[in-house]
């Protein structure tokens, strides 16, 4: 029989090291679909073959069940799509509103789609858009959302763009039209939808060179948090332009 100051030592620890699980492997590849891990809810995930592994206190994989293709395909299908609606920073016109939604890709697992349109940036241009770790829009420049949301165990990988080594949140260049309007549509494998909710996003002035450490992608235009979208109808309807 423990003491009870023993006892509550001993839950603190188990405590301490479930939470040092989470923040440490964050980022651990899933051996199925080769990609990064982004959310290890309570320490557990679905690999892309529909596995059920846990995380270890070394980082390593153990299965702990299976849930077959079908579920997790259909659990990729009905995922819940989430919305970020762009609003100006300060003595900017760059406003947008972005759709995420779950899509199933054979063998690879749930990826995600991303959909947008943008309005009021700088015509002809291509400007970077990011997302970036917090959905704290309280300052009017931007810098409240802080740095690319990314892995902190990645650090080394740095700054990039769509298809090569990048911070999770790196989604390249939007492609500006002499009207100032632009459109996005990709499919990304980096990012989950559970991964990015409630973080923010961001359009930035100019280019994302791919650079590091963050692109020369210059000052933030543009700013929204990420949230879970209205099934009604008026939430396309009634975007304010
Ligand atoms: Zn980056």
């Amino acid at each position: 029989m423990l003491t009870k100051p023993v006892s509550v030592l001993f839950v603190l620890a188990v405590l301490l090291s479930t939470a040092c699980a989470f923040d440490y492997c964050y980022g651990t590849v899933d051996p199925c679909s080769g990609r990064r891990v982004v959310t290890l809810k309570y320490g557990e995930f679905v690999d892309g073959c529909g596995k059920v592994q846990t995380v270890l206190g070394d980082c390593t994989l153990k299965q702990i069940g299976f849930v077959n293709t079908i579920q997790a395909r259909r659990a990729c299908w009905r995922s819940h799509p989430l919305v970020c609606n762009f609003h100006p920073t300060v003595n900017s016109t760059a406003r947008g509103r972005v759709i995420f939604r779950g899509l199933w890709v054979p063998r690879k697992g749930c990826h995600v789609y991303v959909t947008g349109q943008f309005w009021g940036l700088t015509p002809g241009t291509s400007q970077g858009w990011h997302i970036h770790a917090y959905g704290d829009i309280t300052k009017n420049n931007g810098k409240s959302t802080g740095g690319h949301f990314t892995n902190p165990r990645m650090e080394k990988t740095g700054h990039g763009l769509p298809g090569g080594r990048r911070h999770w949140g790196d989604l390249g260049n939007l492609d500006v039209r002499r009207d100032g309007v632009a459109h996005a549509r990709l499919v990304d494998d980096q990012i989950t939808l559970q991964g990015i909710l409630g973080r923010g996003m961001i359009i930035h002035a100019k280019q994302d060179q791919g650079t590091q450490p963050t692109g020369a992608a210059g000052a933030r235009m543009a700013q929204c948090v990420i949230g879970y979208r209205s099934p009604k109808p008026w939430s396309v309807l009634h975007v304010e332009r």
